[in-house]
């Protein structure tokens, strides 16, 4: 289990990705989403979030 750093919320499935872990679902949210859609939106504000968090700390042994 790990809360996504997207929808804040406790999952069993979920990605890691440079060390933050985002669920299946926002995944597949982020994945299917268009532009135009509001959901697109929030996920989009929070990924800018991860990127700037990842510049600013960035985690070596995820480099693959
Ligand atoms: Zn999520």
């Amino acid at each position: 289990m790990a809360v996504c750093c997207i929808c804040g919320k406790e999952k069993e499935d979920h990605l890691v990705i440079l060390g933050k872990s985002v669920c299946s679902d926002c995944e597949w949210t982020i994945v299917t989403t268009k532009a135009h859609e509001e959901g697109y939106k929030h996920c989009a504000g929070q990924l800018k979030k991860l990127f700037d968090s990842w510049n600013v700390t960035p985690t070596p042994e995820s480099a693959e």
